[in-house]
């Protein structure tokens, strides 16, 4: 089978490789789609912290099952499945109370693992995820990405009645501003820089806060009134936004912290302290959220069509990346075509 092998920053060839027997717990999928994110992007620039060379990216994906081991039950030949990317030990603390997201020796395939950038896939059972048989390829490599919105959101409780203020309208702030108000937030604002960025939150039925524009407080309490937001998601990653997420809390608003940081955060304390501010982490997924994101989907609470804005074919990887350097902000979601 023909594997996609990062093989130094910026340089992918391909290579033809045996495909891995299926084990009795395994199965073998035939990958259809793989989506490009934010890590992959930096793990492409050299940027990754936690990724060596060479790599096998892939972990957005959907494929169809071609295979399965003998002692499978969950899933059958020709189901349409998504894989849940995380290798866990199984033992440590956090595995064992049931948060094996946060696993000491975590492991993400496409980082620390072999991805599933390849034209087939051989995998535990376990880690796949059935979905539905009217749901697209595309659809169903855009699970993985939702299901980490959802996750951010189940983090922060229970959304009926609340406002919620999004910080990052890419993909991931999008699909927090999305999921939120699918599961029962009274007002969601996206605050955004970029105009497309913001364009495409409203096509998505997102209210917005042009920051480069508008002046932020103003516009929270525009819209929320002077209590504001009771969550800020902070969904890019930057000092910056996450000043402006303690800075404009209200007194005891909780702070999700959904961007993932590459430079050390410095943070008002005071105002944490002062305000009684709850500042609370979100890292991956579990099981139960990619669940959650499958039925959302499902129900026809989600958009995703708008977030997928450029396709490549497997053979032209190097060119996803590229585009996604050129366009910017106006690429949100490319999606890697297999066939
Ligand atoms: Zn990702
Ligand atoms: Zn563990």
């Amino acid at each position: 089978m023909i594997q996609a092998l990062m093989v130094k920053p910026g340089e992918i060839i391909f290579q033809d490789v045996p495909v891995p027997e299926v084990k009795p717990d395994q199965i073998k999928i035939k990958m259809k789609r793989i989506g490009v994110c934010g890590s992959d992007i930096h793990v492409n620039h050299g940027k990754h912290p936690y990724t060596s060379y060479p790599v096998v990216q892939g972990h957005e994906v959907s494929a169809e099952v071609v295979e399965i081991g003998a002692k499978v039950t969950e899933v059958k030949v020709g189901d349409k499945v998504t894989i849940q990317p995380q290798v866990v030990c199984g033992t440590c603390y956090p595995c064992t109370h049931g948060m094996y997201n946060d696993c000491e020796e975590l492991k993400v395939m496409g980082f620390q693992t072999t991805g599933m950038a390849s034209e087939y896939f051989v995998v535990d059972a376990k880690k796949a995820l059935v979905l539905p048989e009217t749901m697209s390829w595309e659809h169903g490599a855009m699970i993985e990405p939702l299901a980490v919105a959802v996750h951010a959101v189940r983090r922060a409780g229970d959304m009926t009645g609340k406002k919620i203020l999004v910080l990052g309208g890419g993909p991931i702030g999008n699909l927090v501003a999305q999921t939120a108000k699918a599961m029962g937030a009274a007002g969601v604002l996206l605050a955004e820089l970029s105009g497309y960025r913001l364009a495409a939150a409203k096509k998505c039925g997102i209210d917005t806060i042009d920051n480069a524009k508008e002046d932020l407080m103003e516009a929270i309490i525009a819209n929320f009134g002077t209590d504001r937001a009771d969550y800020i998601f902070e969904c890019i990653g930057i000092n910056a936004t996450m000043k402006q997420a303690i800075d404009y809390a209200r007194k005891g608003s909780t702070i999700m912290v959904v961007g993932v940081f590459a430079d050390l955060g410095s943070i008002n304390m005071g105002y944490i302290q002062d305000h009684e501010l709850t500042l609370v982490g979100s890292a991956m997924y579990r099981e139960e959220d990619f669940v959650k994101a499958i039925e959302l989907v499902n129900d026809g609470l989600i958009d995703f069509d708008t977030l997928i804005t450029h396709r490549v074919k497997f053979e032209d990887y190097e060119k996803a990346y590229k585009l996604i350097d050129e366009q910017k902000d106006k690429a949100m979601k490319v999606m890697i075509e297999m066939e």
